[in-house]
């Protein structure tokens, strides 16, 4: 029998990403792994990135990655803990003229070695700051969620759509390529139509103090708004579709915590064609999948969405992709973006469907898990 699996070996997907990205959804971030691999982009071209917010995912995760990147660098931070101005500056060379604090930041606008600001704070503080970066004349990237509702997200967008910036919402399983071996099977068909999805996203943080886990002001929500969107996302992806309208219900499995805030939900999606996309996302179990029923076959990611490097399946065969530092491919991608005036994949509009989605699940589970449309 013909290995079933030829087509998602690692040579083929060199192959067509050398030969035709064009056919790609992702193509701006295949054609970019190329360069990637040869790092022969002169420093001084490199576009400067400063981070807004030093927290967890800033400090062991984005900071990092610029040693991977080839179209951009870590120029700068803003901060609102001066301890970490000094920390920042020795362990990444940052000059003083490069470090910002939350009052001057809009001074920004003055310093040509920044030309992206990439937002990293807690939730609800996302569209105010990439705000106020757009209309400093800078290009942004903003972590996920956009922010808390449509319309703090659909304001942002306005914003950098009237400076003339780019915008780019942190959704980097979009620039990998088991995420985008989904869209391509999604989109080819090669098993048929896809039936049936299922997805979870979640972890185990319910006692934490984080602001995720206690203060629903910044966090706008639970599970759902930090790791349910992955599961959206990876829906919304695996189809290429939007979903019409969606069902919910959320739990608590520790009824003392996480006050107004969804615990555990699960939700599905309906999309044209009859197609179900049953997800769940929770802060008191752990699991990261998403799984496709198609009429011929099932495929999918298992991990997914987390850091540890997705492993993909397709029938009984593995995927086989290499396995790049997401977060550096996602920057670069943006950077190249800006330096092409190619479309951003992760764009500003994309977020905030996320945010209609995510509004109505929880009008959905506020309803007793009544089906709303989008
Ligand atoms: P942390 O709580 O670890 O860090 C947030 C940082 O924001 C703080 O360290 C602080 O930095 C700054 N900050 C400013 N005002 C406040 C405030 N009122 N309360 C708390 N912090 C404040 O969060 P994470 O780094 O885990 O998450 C930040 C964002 O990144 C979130 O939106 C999250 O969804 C997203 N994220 C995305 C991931 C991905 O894989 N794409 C993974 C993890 C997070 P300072 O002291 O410098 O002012």
């Amino acid at each position: 029998m013909q290995n079933q699996n030829h087509s998602f070996k690692r040579r083929d997907f060199l192959k067509k990403t050398a030969l035709s990205v064009g056919a790609f959804v992702g193509a701006p971030a295949f054609s970019l792994l190329g360069n990637y691999a040869q790092n022969a982009f002169p420093e001084e071209k490199k576009l400067g990135v400063a981070l807004v917010g030093l927290g967890t995912y800033a400090t062991t995760k984005l900071a990092p990655a610029f040693e991977h990147t080839t179209y951009c660098r870590l120029a700068g931070v803003v901060t609102g803990t001066p301890t970490k101005e000094k920390e920042w500056m020795d362990k990444y060379g940052i000059p003083k003229a490069n470090v910002y604090n939350y009052e001057n930041f809009d001074q920004i606008a003055d310093n040509p070695d920044i030309d992206i600001v990439y937002v990293v704070l807690p939730n609800s503080m996302h569209g105010d700051y990439v705000i106020r970066a757009a209309r400093a004349g800078k290009h942004v990237i903003c972590e996920k969620p956009f922010d808390v509702s449509v319309k703090k997200a659909a304001a942002a967008v306005e914003a950098c759509e009237k400076a003339g910036v780019l915008l780019q919402i942190g959704y980097r399983c979009r620039y990998d390529p088991y995420h985008q071996e989904l869209m391509r099977i999604g989109r080819e068909k090669p098993l048929g139509d896809i039936k049936l999805i299922r997805s979870e996203m979640s972890f185990y943080g319910v006692h934490g103090s984080n602001w995720r886990y206690t203060d629903r002001n910044l966090a706008g929500g639970g599970a759902l708004m930090d790791v349910g969107i992955y599961a959206i996302q990876g829906a919304r992806y695996a189809t290429g579709m939007e979903p019409i309208s969606v069902s919910a219900n959320s739990f608590r499995t520790f009824p003392n915590k996480m006050d107004g805030m969804e615990e555990t939900i699960v939700f599905t999606l309906e999309f044209p064609g009859d197609i179900a996309a049953t997800l769940c996302s929770s802060y008191a179990a752990r699991n990261d999948y998403i799984e496709v029923s198609a009429e011929q076959g099932n495929y999918g990611l298992k991990p997914s969405y987390g850091y540890a490097p997705a492993q993909g399946f397709i029938r009984n065969e593995k995927m086989d992709f290499p396995h790049y530092n997401q977060q550096a491919v996602q920057m670069d991608a943006f950077a190249k973006n800006i330096l092409e005036g190619s479309p951003v994949i992760a764009n500003g509009e994309m977020g905030v469907q996320d945010m209609r989605i995510i509004e109505a699940i929880y009008k959905s589970a506020k309803k007793g898990g009544k089906q709303v449309r989008v």
